[in-house]
C-alpha cells in the first residue's frame, strides 16, 4: 500500500506541475493584444469643411483634404 500511495502522489505532483507550466506559457500571448487606441487628431478639409481623422486625410502642403477629388478641385480653383 505504501508504494501505491507514493506513486499516486508522484503522479499528482507531476500533473500539477504540468498544468502550472501550461498556464504560465499561455499567459504571455494575451499581452500582445494591448493596443492602446490613441485619440486621432482631426483635420478640416479646405474645400468642403468636413472634419476627418488626420490618418484618412490627404495632405497638401499645410492643408488637408477629405478626398483626392477635393484636393484637385482646390488646386484647379487657384490657377
Ligand atoms: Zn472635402
Amino acid at each position: 500500500m505504501g508504494l501505491f500511495r507514493l506513486l499516486f502522489w508522484l503522479a499528482l505532483i507531476i500533473a500539477v506541475v504540468w498544468l502550472c507550466r501550461r498556464l504560465l506559457q499561455a499567459k504571455p500571448k494575451k499581452r500582445q493584444k494591448k493596443h492602446l487606441t490613441k485619440p486621432q487628431p482631426m483635420v478640416r478639409c479646405v474645400h468642403c469643411g468636413v472634419h476627418i481623422p488626420q490618418e484618412k486625410a490627404l495632405p497638401h502642403g499645410e492643408r488637408w483634404f477629405c478626398c483626392q477629388d477635393h484636393l484637385q478641385k482646390s488646386l484647379n480653383s487657384e490657377r
